[in-house]
C-alpha cells in the first residue's frame, strides 16, 4: 500500500472510531480548517453542506445519535486528485447503505460527500431480487401481469389513493416516478399534455439536446450505444413515451392540476385535477411539483406590442422557421434558444437580427465536451471505468462553495484555446462573459439557469455577420419595427421573445396559492450573490429535491443529469416517509426570497 492509500485507510479508521465512540470533537478534528461535508440524505435527511470543523461538529451533534453510521470501508484504490488524495468509501447507517467520497489533504478531510444509496429492507428489486415474472405451477386463481396492471390503473386515484402525486410529466416527473415504482411507492404523474415527451416535442423545430448522450441517460434504462450524441428533441420525446410505458408508470396525460390545499389534520393534500374534462380529486400524502425549471415563459411587456402587425411569440411557442423564408425576423435575447432559433431562421432564408440585451457566456460544444464534460461523461470516460453513477457522484462530490475553483481553470483553458473564435465574436460586437467570477457556464446554470449558449453554429453566423447583431434594450414596438433604446429601428415581420423563463415559483403559486408558495420561497439558485442569484449563501440549490417549509411539498427537475441523479435522493426521502421511517431533517433552509 502506498503512502496516500495508507493515509486514507488511517483517516477512515479514525473517523469510524470517533463516530462509534460518539467523539464529535475528535471526528471534527479529522477535517481540515477549510473543509466541506456534503450530505445527500444519509445523515441529514436533507441535501446539505456544512463547512469547517464547527459545521461538522454541529451536523454530528444533531444527527449522530439517530444515524448510527458504521462500517466505513475504502472501496477501490485511492487516487491522486488536484492537490489531494481521492477515495471512495462505503458505509451503513441505522436504516440504509451509502457511498462516500473523500478528498484528503495532508491527512485531513478537505471534502467529504456522504450519499444514501438505499434503505435497508426496501432495496430495489435488482439482481438476485429481480421479480420472477412467471409463476410456475398450476393456479386456478392465476392473475396475469396485464390483469394486475389493469387493476392498478383502474383503482389508483379512484378507490385507492396514491402516496405521491407528481405534477408535471416531463423528464423530471418521469424519472422520479420510475424510481418510486421500483421502491413500490404508489404514485401518479399528472401531465397537462396528452403524451409523455410532449414537453420536448412542443419546443422549436430545430432543437437537439445541447448535452451529449453520456450525460442524458434516464435511471435504469440507458440509451442504446447507437444513440446519437446530441439527440433531436422529438427522438427524446419518443424515448420518454416508451420509457413511461415500459417502466409501468401511472401517467395521466391530458390532465391539468388546478389547485392543491394541504390538510394539516390528515396530512394529505386535496389536489383537484381536470382529467380530459372530468374533475378528479386526488388525496396524496406527498405532492411533488416537477413543473419545469424552464416552465413558465418570461414574456416582456414592451410598449407597442399590441400595435405590431407581424407575428410575435415567446421562444417556447416558436413553431420553427418554415413560414419565414424571405421575411425579416428579430429575435430578442442572446442565449441558447435565441441562437438556435436565429440559426434555423437563417438556414430557411430569413433575414435575421439578434438583439443582445446583456452579456452571454458562449462555449463551443466540442471544447465543452473535451474539457468540461468529457472527463466524466464521454466514451473515453466510460472506457476508463467511469460509469454514469460514478460520474454523477464525482460531480456531486464537489461542494458548490468551491465549485468555481474546479470550474474556472476549465474555462480559462477553453478561452485560451479558442482565443481566435472569441476575438471574432467580440469584433462582431458580441458581448461575452464567463460569469461574474469567470467560473463559466455550469455555475451560471446552477446559479440562475440562464445566460449562456453552447455554440453549435449560430455564433459563427453572428461573427461573420450572416446574423445581424443589435445591442441594447427594447424601447417599443411599432406596426412593423422593433425600436431600441438608442433609437435603432429594426424592421420586422416576426419578433421572437427568446427572453427565458421565470422560476418555478410562479407555477407553484398558481397551484398551491401565493401564501404557500411564499412560505416555501424561491426555487433554484445557490445564493451566490451574483447576477440573478441573490444572497445569502444557501450551500445547495434552493428547495430542489429536499424538504421545504411546507410539509409534504417537494420540487423536482433540472437538466437530464440532475433529474437522473437527484431523483434517487428525493425518491428515498419519499419512500422513508411512506414506510414511517423516522426522517429528522437537519438544517431545513431558511427562506430569504419569495421569487
Ligand atoms: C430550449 C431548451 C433546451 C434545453 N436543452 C437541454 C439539454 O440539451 N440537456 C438538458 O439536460 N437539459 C436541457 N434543457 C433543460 C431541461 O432539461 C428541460 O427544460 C427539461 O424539459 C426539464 O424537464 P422537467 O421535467 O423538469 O420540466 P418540463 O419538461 O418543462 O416538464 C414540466 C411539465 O409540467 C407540465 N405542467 C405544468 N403545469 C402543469 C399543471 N398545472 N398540470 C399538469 N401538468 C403541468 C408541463 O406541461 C410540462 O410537460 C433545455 C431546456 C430548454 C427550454
Amino acid at each position: 500500500m502506498n503512502r496516500s492509500a495508507a493515509a486514507v485507510h488511517e483517516w477512515v479508521a479514525s473517523f469510524e472510531r470517533a463516530l462509534t465512540a460518539g467523539d464529535i470533537e475528535g471526528a471534527a478534528a479529522l477535517f481540515a480548517a477549510e473543509s466541506y461535508w456534503r450530505d445527500l440524505v444519509a445523515f441529514s435527511w436533507n441535501l446539505t453542506t456544512v463547512e469547517g470543523r464547527a459545521g461538522v461538529a454541529e451536523l454530528l451533534r444533531t444527527t449522530l445519535g439517530s444515524t448510527r453510521p458504521r462500517g466505513f470501508a475504502v472501496t477501490g484504490e485511492p487516487t491522486e486528485g488536484p492537490g489531494c488524495v481521492e477515495a471512495w468509501l462505503s458505509f451503513e447507517t441505522a436504516v440504509g447503505r451509502g457511498t462516500a467520497q473523500l478528498r484528503l489533504v495532508e491527512g485531513r478531510a478537505w471534502t467529504l460527500l456522504t450519499a444514501l444509496d438505499e434503505l435497508k429492507g426496501h432495496e430495489e428489486p435488482t439482481g438476485d431480487r429481480r421479480p420472477r415474472g412467471a409463476e410456475h405451477g398450476a393456479d386456478p386463481d392465476r392473475v396475469t401481469w396485464l390483469e394486475r396492471r389493469t387493476r392498478e390503473t383502474e383503482e389508483l386515484g379512484h378507490s385507492r389513493q396514491p402516496e405521491v402525486v407528481i405534477v408535471g410529466g416531463g423528464q423530471g416527473g418521469i424519472a422520479l416516478a420510475a424510481r418510486l415504482r421500483q421502491l413500490d411507492v404508489p404514485t401518479i404523474v399528472v401531465e397537462r399534455s396528452p403524451r409523455p415527451g410532449d414537453s420536448w416535442r412542443n419546443r422549436y423545430k430545430s432543437l437537439c439536446l445541447h448535452d451529449p448522450v453520456w450525460y442524458d441517460h434516464l435511471p435504469y434504462l440507458p440509451f442504446p450505444a447507437t444513440w446519437p450524441v446530441y439527440a433531436p428533441k422529438d427522438k427524446i420525446g419518443d424515448w420518454l413515451e416508451m420509457y413511461t410505458q415500459v417502466m409501468e408508470l401511472n401517467y395521466w396525460g391530458s390532465t391539468t392540476a388546478r389547485s392543491a390545499t394541504y390538510d394539516e389534520r390528515t396530512g394529505r393534500w386535496e389536489l383537484v385535477v381536470d382529467r380530459a374534462g372530468e374533475p378528479v380529486t386526488l388525496r396524496p400524502r406527498q405532492l411533488v411539483l416537477a413543473l419545469g425549471v424552464s416552465g413558465k415563459p418570461n414574456v416582456p411587456e414592451f410598449p407597442g406590442r399590441e400595435r405590431f402587425l407581424g407575428d410575435q411569440h415567446h421562444s417556447s411557442a416558436h413553431p420553427g422557421p418554415d413560414a419565414y423564408a424571405g421575411k425579416r425576423a428579430v429575435v430578442i435575447g442572446s442565449n441558447n434558444s435565441a441562437h438556435d432559433i436565429c440559426a434555423a431562421l437563417w438556414e430557411t432564408g430569413a433575414e435575421v437580427t439578434m438583439v443582445q440585451r446583456s452579456s452571454t457566456c458562449v462555449v463551443r460544444s466540442d471544447l465543452l465536451m473535451e474539457h468540461a464534460l468529457g472527463p466524466l461523461y464521454s466514451e473515453r470516460a466510460a472506457a476508463s471505468g467511469i460509469d454514469t453513477r460514478a460520474a454523477d457522484l464525482t460531480l456531486a462530490s464537489v461542494p458548490y462553495r468551491i465549485m468555481g475553483r474546479f470550474q474556472k481553470p476549465i474555462y480559462d483553458t477553453i478561452r485560451e484555446e479558442d482565443a481566435e473564435f472569441y476575438a471574432r465574436l467580440a469584433k462582431a460586437g458580441f458581448e461575452l462573459d464567463f460569469g461574474d467570477d469567470d467560473s463559466g457556464m455550469f455555475l451560471k446554470y446552477l446559479r440562475r439557469g440562464s445566460g449562456y449558449y453552447i455554440e453549435v453554429g449560430a455564433s459563427e453566423l453572428v461573427a461573420d455577420g450572416s446574423i445581424t447583431l443589435a445591442r441594447g434594450e427594447v424601447a417599443e414596438l411599432t406596426e412593423r419595427e422593433v425600436v431600441l433604446a438608442d433609437g435603432t429601428r429594426l424592421e420586422a415581420d416576426l419578433v421572437v421573445y427568446a427572453t427565458g423563463y421565470r422560476s418555478m415559483n410562479g407555477l407553484a403559486a398558481d397551484l398551491v396559492g401565493p401564501a404557500v408558495a411564499d412560505r416555501v420561497g424561491k426555487v433554484w439558485g445557490l445564493g451566490s450573490d451574483t447576477a440573478k442569484d441573490p444572497g445569502p449563501w444557501e450551500g445547495e440549490e434552493r428547495n430542489m429535491w429536499k424538504p421545504t417549509r411546507q410539509p409534504g411539498l417537494w420540487f423536482h427537475g433540472g437538466n437530464l443529469q440532475q433529474s437522473r441523479h437527484y431523483s434517487l435522493y428525493l425518491a428515498l426521502q419519499l419512500k422513508a416517509r411512506a414506510e414511517g421511517i423516522p426522517t429528522p431533517v437537519y438544517g431545513l433552509a431558511e427562506v430569504h426570497h419569495t421569487s
